[in-house]
């Protein structure tokens, strides 16, 4: 199982998919996010708090507290009591989400896919990367942001060149981002913002305006918690159009109520949002776009709740935005839905139109043969020609598969029949075979022998309905763990086959034209059979590989000699030597 992980300035959050979702997982609290903050406890022995006990460890001990740590990755420069780098203090909040995550699964989490800003360099994702490690992750993948977003939205099936504007306004910075959907997958056109602005902006401008209302400067234990109803302040008014701030001996002995407005907080908000329009029409300069050239602006990042917002975005961009999407969650969602995609265990929503494995089947040896590959889109139809590959077969059984792994036994039969051949020599015979799946998964063999015209059908209807999801994810990570393995058997089984087909037809040529060419060819040629027949004993695939190329290889001078012998044979023959 892979995690998707939003790992944010002001919040994280990780995801995985279950049971075909992509679904977010939340602590014992029930929050699904968890603030990207962590406190040392002076007694060095505690172990670290992270998330919401961090934050409230904050107005006690802000020397002890680190927050907004995602600014600083990727720099070399030591933070904290500690004096920790960047990427350990990240180390620590993945840790904890690494923990939340695996109390909700119940099993371990090993494998992650996090994201981070379009505009982190090299040593910014590297840092991420290495930040992950040490929390015990494998990560998989390292995603853009504004990627994750657009996959959260859908807009993965926009069509080809549609143009997405991401605007992520988040806790503490700013991002614009211009994608281009390109064979399937997003391209950054631009991306540009500012990394100090965001709806921490809008709290201070918030506070100071209710202290400004209350009158005298409150103590700092009482700005604390006015600092923290205004932020619930704001958040109530995205949904309702007023709000009553009520602070119970606020002060000590005085009590506070204040009556806010939405479009008070507008007001104070205004200036603050506006900041974010010259970004925008930046990023579309950038991409040489104009704002009637974006097909959707779609929302990221928390601040994006105001509906404020959402008018200024419009009037920017001269559209309404996509608000289908929590924006707050929409990051972590895409990083979970290509976590996903990567397992292979997303077919329920996004794969459902096309085929969870490949379709194929069994060929000389006991091989794989994939017909049709696993994520075709439905309907398809595909095929491939078969003959006979001995004089006068009488027939080929033919097996059908399901799977990825490369030989035919560790795939699923999903059924089998006979092709009959017409007497005749080696390579006579003409069977095509076609694969052809229709909208409802209904799979349709096809065996037509082209030179009598007659058909044989298969009707599989099992390919959609018996393959449940945890059945495709193991086959596909099995396919994986085993591909070394997989390929080598196929290489031996490919070398083997030519082999085989190689050494009698050398015996037959030496014995007719051995003559013909210098001692020491032959001996070459002598030694490069043997080595054939040692490695096919043997069983080395790469050893048999190579000894089949080099008797390919040796053989060159010989097959020329027996071409010439032919040639002079039938001049002679017609009386024109
Ligand atoms: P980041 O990407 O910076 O980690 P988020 O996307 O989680 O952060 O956004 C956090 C910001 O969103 C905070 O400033 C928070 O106050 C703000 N926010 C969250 N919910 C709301 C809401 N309902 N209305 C307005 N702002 C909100
Ligand atoms: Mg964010």
């Amino acid at each position: 199982m892979i995690c998707g992980i939003d790992l944010g300035t002001t919040n994280s959050l990780l995801g995985v998919v279950e049971a075909g979702f992509p679904i977010l997982l939340a602590d014992e609290s029930g929050s699904r996010l968890t603030p990207s903050a962590v406190s040392f406890p002076q007694d060095e022995a505690a172990p670290p708090l992270v998330g919401t006990p961090a934050l409230r460890q904050r107005i006690i001990h802000p020397e002890l507290t680190l927050t907004s740590i995602k600014r600083l990755m990727g720099q070399t420069t030591r933070v904290g009591p500690k004096h920790n780098l960047p990427e350990e203090i990240s180390a620590l909040i993945l840790g904890h989400l690494k923990k939340m995550g695996e109390a909700a699964m119940g099993q371990p989490l090993t494998r992650a896919v996090i994201t981070v800003p379009a505009y982190f360099n090299d040593s910014q994702r590297a840092a991420t990367k290495r930040a992950g490690e040490l929390a015990g992750f494998t990560i998989e993948r390292i995603l853009n942001e504004p990627t994750a977003a657009a996959l959260a939205y859908g807009l993965d099936k926009l069509d080809e060149r549609s143009k997405i504007a991401v605007y992520d306004l988040g806790g503490g910075t700013f991002d614009i981002s211009i994608l281009e959907m390109r064979a399937g997958v997003f391209e950054v056109l631009s991306t540009t913002g500012d990394t100090r602005l965001g709806g921490d902006d809008i709290d201070q401008a918030l506070l100071d305006a209710l202290i400004l209302q209350t009158g005298t400067p409150p103590s700092p234990a009482a700005r604390a918690r006015l600092w923290e109803a205004a932020i619930a302040a704001k958040h109530a008014l995205s949904s309702s159009d007023s709000h009553l701030l009520t602070l119970p001996f606020f002060d000590g002995t005085r009590s506070l109520e204040v009556s806010l407005t939405r479009t008070q907080l507008e007001a104070v908000a205004r200036p603050i949002i506006e900041k974010t329009r010259t970004h925008c029409q930046r990023a579309l300069a950038d991409a040489r776009l104009t704002p009637a050239d974006i097909h959707q602006v779609i929302l990221v990042g928390g601040s994006t709740r105001m509906p404020l917002v959402h008018q200024i975005v419009a009037d920017i961009f001269g559209q309404p935005p996509n608000t289908s999407q929590h924006p707050d969650e929409a990051v972590a969602m895409g990083a979970t839905i290509q976590a996903g995609i990567l397992e292979g265990s997303l077919r329920q929503i996004l794969l459902l139109d096309v085929t969870p494995l490949s379709l194929g089947l069994e060929t000389f040896g006991g091989l794989m043969n994939v017909i049709i590959p696993r994520n075709t889109t439905i309907p398809c139809k595909a095929g491939e020609m078969f003959t006979n590959a001995v004089p006068n077969q009488p027939s080929m059984l033919v097996r059908v598969l399901q799977g990825e792994r490369e030989m035919a036994r560790d795939n699923w039969e999903l059924g089998q029949f006979a092709i009959e051949f017409d007497p005749g020599p080696k390579g006579s015979a003409r069977v095509g075979v076609q694969f052809e799946i229709d909208q409802n998964g209904l799979l349709r063999v096809l065996a037509r022998n082209t030179l009598t015209q007659t058909d044989r059908v298969l009707e599989i209807a099992s390919t959609a309905v018996d393959v449940t999801d945890e059945r495709v994810e193991s086959m596909v990570s099995e396919s994986v763990a085993y591909a070394i393995e997989d390929m080598r058997e196929r290489i031996f089984v490919e070398a083997s086959h030519k082999a085989n087909e190689l050494l009698p037809a050398l015996d037959m040529a030496l014995a007719q034209a051995g003559s013909l060419i210098p001692p020491d060819d032959r001996e070459r040629i002598e030694a490069a059979a043997a080595e054939t027949r040692a490695a096919l004993i043997t069983g080395e695939a790469a050893r048999l590989k190579a000894a089949v190329t080099a008797l390919d290889h040796a053989t060159e001078q010989l097959a020329a000699a027996i071409v010439e012998q032919a040639m002079e044979a039938s001049l002679h023959r017609r009386g024109l030597l």
